[in-house]
């Protein structure tokens, strides 16, 4: 097997060993055991973030699979609940520190699940706070690692508690949302890396399991994002039905080649390649004046990637060789068109990354992870 058959991008090398997992218990077994072997390990959900090397993987990859089961924990809580909603204990200092008294509903999930099974199952249960999130690839354990966002939403709101395997002191170890460092496609997780010698695709935490604190309602949360504000009909700040919202935002990601589709090259992607710059203020005053701006906190201004790549002279379509180019829908995604390779890939992230530079002087940082490649 190929890390090639196992990504969105179709790219990667042979993979000297393979393990797939479908609970916490074997993600554990696994991992320590290639650990002790003192082998490199990826953990690998759905390869939808993952920009790797042709050069063959030596080590061990668990793959983890979605066990297709009903969550590992399903309760709702009433405000002032005595501590057993349902009839299903749940000991009320688990909750914290989202909301201690809870008033909502609370869901663990299986690190191997596929994130948008989960999507599905909040909005079929009423479960507030993921639904704008909908039609993103990828497991459930992946998503505090980033902080996976879209259309004004991110998994840092919902998410109560991440369930890890600390690979250093060999132990599990749970994280309060407090403490998971969530920030902008950043956390903890993706920050802290294993200390070992080995050089190694994953980190310190491998993510077992993840707790979602959901209010109860049909209505959606607050529309964020203006996109999807004008498609739903109403103004941002405003709600709409969930299954309205998750139709809308399945139509926009679609436009953009944002929804898996094997026979699309398009969606051959790892999705938004680069993120979205954060500026200081003198630098953002610098740019044009249609550029957009986004307050960021502590005077910091966030601009558009997207904007920037097409404003450096770069077409939807703009190819390097034959086999990797920018999708011919949305200019922050790179795209294999068919048999690219990793070179191929990164001669193009390259040259759009040095365009950008020249043009506006900021550098564009990729977004998936790297494995075995230099960007
Ligand atoms: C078409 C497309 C659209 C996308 N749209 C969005 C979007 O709107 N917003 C967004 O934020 N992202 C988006 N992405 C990126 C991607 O889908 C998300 O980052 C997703 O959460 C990755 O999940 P995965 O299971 O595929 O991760 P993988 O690609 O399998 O892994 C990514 C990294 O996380 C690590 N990892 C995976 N699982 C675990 C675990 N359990 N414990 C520890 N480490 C782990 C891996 O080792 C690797 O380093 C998109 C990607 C594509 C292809």
């Amino acid at each position: 097997m190929r890390l090639s058959d196992l990504t969105t991008l179709r790219i990667g090398g042979e993979i000297e060993k393979l393990v797939e997992a479908r609970s916490a218990d074997e993600v554990i077994e696994a991992v320590a055991a290639a650990d002790d072997a003192g082998e490199q390990l990826l953990v690998l959900g759905g390869g939808s973030n993952l920009v790797a090397s042709d050069a063959p993987f030596r080590g061990t990859v668990v793959l983890l699979r979605d066990p297709e089961e009903p969550p590992l924990l399903d309760a709702t809580c009433e405000v002032g609940a005595s501590g057993e909603p349902d009839g299903i204990p749940v000991d009320p200092a688990e909750l914290t520190p989202l909301d201690p008294t809870c008033g909502g509903a609370i869901v663990e999930y299986f690190a191997g699940v596929n994130w948008d099974r989960a999507v599905r199952y909040a909005i079929a249960r009423e479960m507030v706070g993921i639904e704008a999130l909908s039609g993103i690839p990828g497991s459930v354990g992946a998503t505090p690692i980033q902080n996976v966002g879209a259309y004004g939403q991110e998994v840092s709101a919902t998410i109560s508690r991440v369930r890890t395997w600390d690979r250093e002191e060999r132990a599990v170890r749970t994280f309060f949302a407090a403490d998971c460092g969530f920030a902008y496609r950043d956390s903890v997780f993706k920050r802290t890396r294993h200390s070992g010698a080995v050089p190694s695709g994953t980190g310190r935490y491998v993510v077992l399991s993840v707790t979602f604190q959901h209010t109860i309602g049909s209505l959606s949360a607050p529309i964020r994002y203006a996109q999807l504000a004008d498609a739903l009909g109403v103004e941002v700040g405003q709600r709409a039905p969930m299954a309205e919202v998750r139709e809308a935002v399945l139509r926009i990601r679609a436009s953009k080649g944002m929804v898996l589709d094997p026979r699309d090259h398009d969606t051959w992607s790892a999705g938004s390649f680069f993120t979205n710059p954060i500026l200081a203020a003198q630098e953002a005053a610098a740019l044009p004046a249609d550029a957009p701006r986004f307050d960021a906190g502590q005077g910091r201004v966030k601009t558009s990637a997207a904007w920037l790549i097409s404003h450096s002279g770069i077409e939807r379509g703009h190819a390097v060789g034959e086999r990797a180019a920018v999708s011919s829908k949305h200019s922050l995604a790179l795209t294999n068109r068919g048999g690219a390779s990793s070179d191929d890939l990164v001669a193009l992230a390259r040259d759009v990354q040095s365009r950008v530079q020249e043009r506006y002087g900021i550098r564009l940082e990729p977004e998936p992870v790297r494995l075995g490649v230099d960007l």
